[in-house]
């Protein structure tokens, strides 16, 4: 026996239908928004995730060397990859590139419910468009799909990192540590940092900030705590509610949050965390914002704007809110009685397969009753017996499994007869 690498999952057939229902519901959303699929390699050169992110990024990677030498890492999320492969490759395409990818990230990370050091994410970028209809698309977006998969309880919390860094008189590396504090909450570390910067000040204020949250209203409460800084930043918001409101997101569905910082360095705009309440501690589904990457790629300066959702997280909402029907069931299980009916099982078999039925067939040589309990087991809908008096007459006895009842079918309308709904 063998256990799996810890923070790692095996996902089982009860499991799959669930998943992939997730995540197709993204892609058809996504590819009715005009957004294309793209896919990157599982693991990059190392310095790829250090430019973007510093040294420091390391510890939270699985970062290893080849047997070339080279310095490698998996992928902690897609967004580096696509911009990567946007500067080397897709610079000449028309703008704005609406690109999107789904598949599995690594970060190590301490493994809890919802945490995990191997997880899926749904991804979306939209490069080179126009800042605040891309956001408003990215965002209604990432709200879309959490609806699409039928999700009722989405919580959006919207903020404007630029507002923060407009309102910091600092080098921006400094900007980062204030900004780092606030993202943790770290209030201590914040008034530490601002002493050093010789703004203690500003703590008061900031504290205010992060803990403002609420509808458009709360722009204006934002504002006026915020008297040093430039208000362009709060009418970004105003217009982003009027666009969020044409796509028909309600109003109920996000809030307008001056704390959302958000981890990383990079984001210069709207950034937005999307939570799903009944989750518990690990309860934020979604992310995402305005960054600019391409430029610390080597290519010119251009708006991007993208999230990320956590596709095991969603799942977990979804089952949560009971939020996902039972897969199809297997339509009939095929039970031949008699050496002399095999071959001819077969063949209906196969007629009911290519009629886009769902079909399964004995592969053990059971008798009919351990048959039945196998149906029953797998939870076929109805079991078709085949015997060679049957075969004789071009019949079946077709089983309602559900029911017990039985009836005798022309093999000329079996597919209709299993195929029902
Ligand atoms: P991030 O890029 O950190 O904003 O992550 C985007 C989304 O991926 C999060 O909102 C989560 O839903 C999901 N996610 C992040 N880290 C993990 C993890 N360790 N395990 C499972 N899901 C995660």
């Amino acid at each position: 026996m063998f256990d799996r690498p810890r923070g790692t999952n095996d996902w089982g057939p009860q499991d799959m239908p669930k998943r992939r229902f997730v995540e197709s519901r993204f892609v058809q959303l996504a590819e009715s928004f005009g957004f294309r699929e793209v896919s990157t390699p599982t693991f990059e050169n190392l310095e790829l995730f250090t430019a973007k992110s510093g040294p420091g990024i390391v510890r939270e990677l699985y970062a290893f060397k080849d047997q070339g030498g080279r310095d490698l890492a998996l992928r902690p999320e897609f967004t580096a990859s696509v911009l990567r492969f946007y500067v080397s490759e897709l610079r000449s395409r028309p703008k704005p590139l609406k690109l999107y990818s789904t598949g599995n990230v690594f970060r190590y990370e301490e493994p809890q419910k919802g945490r995990y050091r191997e997880f899926f994410q749904l991804n979306a970028e939209i490069i080179g468009g126009a800042a605040l209809p891309s956001d408003a698309e990215v965002l209604a977006l990432a709200i879309g799909t959490m609806r699409a998969i039928g999700l009722k309880q989405v919580k959006a919390r919207i903020g404007n990192i630029g507002i923060l860094r407009g309102f910091l008189p600092f080098e921006p590396d400094d900007q980062s540590v204030i900004l780092h504090s606030l993202d943790k909450r770290n209030f201590e570390m914040l008034d530490a940092e601002l002493v050093r910067l010789g703004r203690p000040d500003l703590g008061a204020p900031l504290r205010k900030l992060v803990g403002l949250s609420g509808g458009v209203s709360v722009l204006d409460e934002a504002a006026k705590v915020l008297t040093g800084a430039k208000n362009e930043g709060f009418e970004y918001l105003r217009k982003l509610a009027g666009l969020l409101t044409a796509y028909g997101v309600a109003p109920s569905d996000y809030a307008f949050d001056m704390g959302v910082v958000r981890g990383l360095d990079y984001y210069t705009g709207m950034v937005f965390e999307i939570d799903s309440p009944n989750l518990g501690a690990e309860k934020q589904v979604g992310g995402g914002g305005a960054y600019s990457l391409a430029e610390v790629f080597g290519g010119e300066r251009v708006s991007q704007t993208g999230f990320a959702l956590g596709l095991d997280r969603l799942v977990m909402a979804a089952d949560a809110e009971g939020a996902i029907e039972a897969p199809r069931a297997l339509d009939a299980y095929v039970i031949p009685i008699g050496e002399g009916a095999q071959a001819k099982a077969v063949e209906i078999l196969t007629t009911l397969r290519a009629a886009g039925l769902g079909a399964d067939i004995d592969l053990v040589g059971r008798g009919p009753s351990k048959n039945l309990d196998y149906a029953n087991a797998v939870g076929a809908r109805y079991a078709v017996l085949l015997g060679e008096r049957e075969l004789k007459a071009k019949r079946a006895t077709v089983r309602d499994m559900a029911s017990g009842a039985q009836r005798e079918v022309a093999l000329a309308d079996l597919a209709d007869a299993v195929g029902g709904r």
